[in-house]
């Protein structure tokens, strides 16, 4: 798997922008100011932020941002003008620059000495109009760049560059992303296809194909001894209530079988589809619970883009709590006041949402045409998350994000025989179900407990998709008016 363990993996440059006006010893000050704030900031953000110099010429400026641009590790940039720095000199460097960017307005001084001020002070502590400057012209050139404003010491400016910086690691996971399906789309299911192509271009992410058959090969050469030591591990870390244990090591010959074919191809995404198991004996289920744990993406019914979208937020999630799952929106509860949605699949949720003990049982499976499936049940735990869905407009990609509140189960289903989590939509059941529905969200999303929508809109501007955001505040009217006109730009774009 290409699995980076932890945010600190992706480095980020810290840019400090000036010029050569006011002589070597203000720009050895600046110099002092920018790697003490990078030192600081780099203790309390996720990402690893390298000092990388001031720049004073365009030659500098542009050699930096080449550098930047073919370093596999770097995974954005983050400017700051703490001078002057004439923006003429960007534009050859901005003009090529192909990662993600993050222009923080701040001052090294949170206040101004009153008493002692001068000229000299004010020198040194300009990013009030050097950023301004600097601003222009990102903006003169089109460049989507995420703009922070604060004091850097401050939790609320940490906090931010923090989110970008998983937004801009989903981003540089996506460019080199590879997706292996193992079934097609589900027969005449719309919202599951969509164009690869575009995909490609647009979110970096290689969706291709295995036949089901190279998956049963795989599976024949799994020994009795690795599916043996595979069951014991699982017996440590779930209840196992059935004795149709050959079931289960099934399961867990399909699941080590996908993570062989992962590894050897280079894929951390799949899909599969229950009307394509030609050759299998049962339908994946604890196969795939076991890899979406392990950090793998996910699609049921050939769905490449939710598999693709889950894997890049488990990369962007690292080392925050509560989980992500992939989730499709079963049945309702519509009591008056209290409505909730009961999430859930044929088989494939993910323990990471677990709220309790996982039980690992064989049911039967009315879908798919198999023997009984082995699955792990449990239920999702309360709290605040986030719903993303992509999907494809014809011409352009769209991420819908609704934020909605995870709650406890209101009773036991003692007869549900998978994996479910219950949740409320905001701002209530038929505003939230109602602009989901306007703007095209699919039945399949990714559950998220440990991502805010802010960290997904910064994702979909760095690659310029259109975001849809439904939440607290949200008015239907409005809502509407918003996809009339967000279908008119995409079309001048
Ligand atoms: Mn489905």
């Amino acid at each position: 798997m290409n699995v980076k363990n932890c945010m600190k993996e992706f480095e980020f440059r810290f840019v400090t922008g000036s010029q050569n006006l006011y002589g070597e010893e203000v720009i050895e000050k600046v110099r002092n100011h920018a790697m003490e704030m990078v030192r600081v900031m780099d203790g309390q953000i996720s990402g690893k932020l390298i000092f990388k110099d001031v720049v004073t010429t365009p030659e500098e400026i542009t050699h930096l941002i080449k550098e930047a641009n073919y370093n596999d590790k770097c995974a954005g940039i983050i400017t700051w003008m703490h001078t002057f720095s004439p923006s003429k000199m960007w534009i050859n460097g901005l003009k090529v620059l192909n990662k993600p960017m993050l222009h923080l307005h701040t001052q090294y001084n949170r206040e101004i000495p009153f008493d002692d001020i001068d000229m000299d002070f004010m020198n040194i502590n300009q990013s009030a109009h050097g950023d301004r400057e600097h601003g222009f012209i990102c903006t003169r050139l089109r460049i989507p760049r995420k703009v922070v404003a604060g004091y850097w010491r401050d939790k609320k400016v940490m906090e931010e560059i923090s989110n970008w910086m998983r937004s801009a690691a989903g981003v540089v996971t996506g460019s080199s992303l590879k997706v292996v399906r193992f079934a097609d789309n589900m027969r005449d299911v719309a919202v599951t296809e969509g164009d690869k192509v575009e995909a490609q271009i647009k979110l970096g992410w290689s969706v291709n194909s295995l036949a089901m058959g190279d998956l049963v090969t795989e599976m024949n050469k799994i020994s009795v001894d690795e599916i043996d030591e595979a069951f014991k591990e699982i017996k440590e870390e779930y209840d196992i209530v059935t004795d149709k244990i050959d079931a289960i090591k099934y399961q867990l010959r399909i699941g080590i079988a996908i993570k062989r074919i992962c590894e050897t191809g280079g894929f951390d995404a799949f899909v599969t589809c229950f009307e394509n198991l030609y050759g299998l004996e049962q339908l994946p289920g604890l196969a795939c619970q076991l890899l979406m744990e392990q950090g793998y993406g996910f699609g049921p019914e050939g769905d490449w883009k939710t598999a693709a979208l889950m894997r890049i937020m488990k990369v962007m999630e690292m080392g925050l709590p509560g989980g992500l799952s992939f989730v499709e929106d079963y049945t309702y509860h519509l009591q008056k006041k209290n409505e909730l949605v009961l999430g859930t699949h044929m088989l494939e949720v993910d323990p990471s949402i677990a709220g309790g003990r996982i039980r690992i049982d064989v049911q039967p499976l009315g879908i798919g045409n198999r023997n009984d499936p082995a699955r792990m049940i449990f239920e999702g735990h309360a709290g605040d998350a986030i719903m993303a869905s992509i999907v494809d407009m014809g011409g352009r990609m769209r991420l819908i994000v609704a934020d909605v509140e995870a709650v406890e189960p209101v009773k036991a289903m003692p007869k549900l025989p998978v994996a479910s989590v219950m949740w409320k939509l905001l701002p209530d059941f038929e505003t939230g179900v109602k602009a989901w529905i306007y703007s095209g969200g699919s039945h399949h999303s990714v559950l998220s407990y440990s991502l805010n929508s802010n960290i997904m809109r910064d994702l979909a501007e760095i690659v310029g998709i259109e975001f849809v955001h439904i939440g607290k505040g949200i008015d239907i009217d409005v809502f509407k008016k918003d996809l009339i006109l967000a279908d008119q730009m995409w079309k001048i774009k």
